[in-house]
């Protein structure tokens, strides 16, 4: 089953305003696994309203429109909707009841355009809009249907969970839903995770794609199923095939986080980590600072240091604050590099490395706090 999207408005063509409701509504279809194949944007005009929703009829099981519903003449749907499928545009009492209703209840008068919201196509199912003027309706075909909503976001989305995806899953008779898994992972390239699943990010289904944050790459597994424990086995066969190729990179799930995660070994440990930081704006210590009792406590230091200063101040914070281990980190800037270097010592440990990547100004501070978390994070696992 698949679907297409349209989105209507001059002033998205302009560049006037962004189409963000064709986002919302891809995710709406991926949620009743609904396959989208394509989107149109098209301007007020009936004629080329009425063109593009013929071209998608004949595509696919289920065209969604969205804008130029409201009570001016350039709210061309209606009669774009109807001139596609050939048929005129009828007036429907109730609605214009409805409308009418709705207006007084705001102590409002609605216009003679306002009547024109009241039009639809001929037999089409009108779909009540409890949260605006304009009504939507839905217009079925022998293979496909026309499902044309409001342009307002708030109303769109709305009519969309409370109407459209009821009617479509009745409709289509969906069954399947959409489940993804997030695997987290620290400490190495986007390169060198590619290199290791590029077989799977090739699947049709469950798919598998990447996405690299500083310092952190997430792989992201979605299955398509007809039941939740199906999506699950699947999403579970993906993860088990991860994990042997990827091994400790891999550092969570879901909602994990590196510092979650760290946290979450020192305390099994009953150990208290304290902090000595450089060029990362204190988000060290800010991100082990929520994590509660394993933060023992954390300095900011001003000037850059060598790397046998550091590992003296690391020694100093680790007796200030009675922590079990201490870990410094110094990050700067070195041309078009990030550079880091860091020193973890205590609980019989005494380790230092460097790092450094090429990239764009602006994550170092996030790339270099993820990387020393990581550092510790496979030290105590
Ligand atoms: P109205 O009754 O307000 O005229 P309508 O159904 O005719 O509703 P439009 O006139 O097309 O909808 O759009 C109304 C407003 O909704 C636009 O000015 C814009 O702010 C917003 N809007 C419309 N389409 C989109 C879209 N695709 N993405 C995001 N916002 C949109
Ligand atoms: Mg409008």
């Amino acid at each position: 089953m698949n679907a297409e999207i349209i989105a209507i408005g001059t002033e998205l063509l302009l560049g006037e305003i962004v189409d963000t409701n064709t986002a919302v509504i891809a995710r709406a279809l991926r949620s009743v696994g609904l396959d989208l194949y394509r989107t149109t944007i098209v301007g007020d005009n009936a004629e080329r309203i009425a063109q593009a929703v013929r071209e998608a009829l004949g595509r696919s099981d289920a065209v969604i429109t969205t804008g130029g519903l409201g009570p001016t003449v350039d709210d061309a749907s209606r009669q774009g909707v109807a001139l596609a499928v050939g048929v005129p545009t009828e007036f429907r009492p109730e609605l214009w009841e409805q409308i009418q209703e709705r207006f007084s209840r705001y102590g409002r008068t609605p216009t003679e355009n306002n009547r024109q919201q009241a039009m639809i196509p001929a037999g089409a199912l009108a779909v009540e809009n409890p949260v605006g003027t304009a009504p939507a309706f839905i217009v079925e075909t022998a293979t496909s249907a026309v499902i044309s909503l409001p342009g307002v976001p708030g109303e769109m989305a709305y009519l969309l969970e409370s109407a459209v995806l009821p009617y479509l899953r009745r409709r289509l008779g969906l069954h399947a839903l959409i489940k993804s898994r997030v695997i987290r992972t620290a400490g190495t390239g986007e390169s060198w995770l590619d290199e290791r699943v590029a077989d799977l990010e090739r699947l049709p289904n469950p798919t598998v794609g990447l996405s690299a944050h500083p310092g952190q790459v997430d792989v992201r597994i979605t299955a398509k199923a007809d039941s939740e424990a199906e999506a699950d086995r699947m999403l579970d066969e993906v993860e088990a095939s991860l994990r042997q190729r990827l091994g400790k990179a891999i550092f969570g799930v879901d909602a994990d986080t590196l510092e979650g995660v760290v946290s979450g070994l020192l305390a099994r440990r009953g150990w208290r980590l304290a902090v000595v930081e450089h060029g990362t704006g204190g988000a060290l210590a800010s991100a082990l600072a929520v994590e509660g009792a394993v933060f023992a406590g954390g300095h900011v230091l001003p000037d850059r240091l060598e790397p046998v200063t550091l590992t003296s101040l690391v020694e100093h914070a680790r007796a200030e604050f009675g922590a079990d281990l201490a870990l410094g980190v110094v990050a700067w800037r070195e041309g078009d590099r990030e550079c880091m270097t860091f020193h973890l010592s205590g609980a019989g440990l005494d380790e230092d490395a460097d790092r450094s990547f090429g990239g764009p100004p602006g994550n170092a501070a996030r790339w270099a706090v993820n990387m020393a978390l990581d550092f510790v994070r496979r030290r105590l696992a």
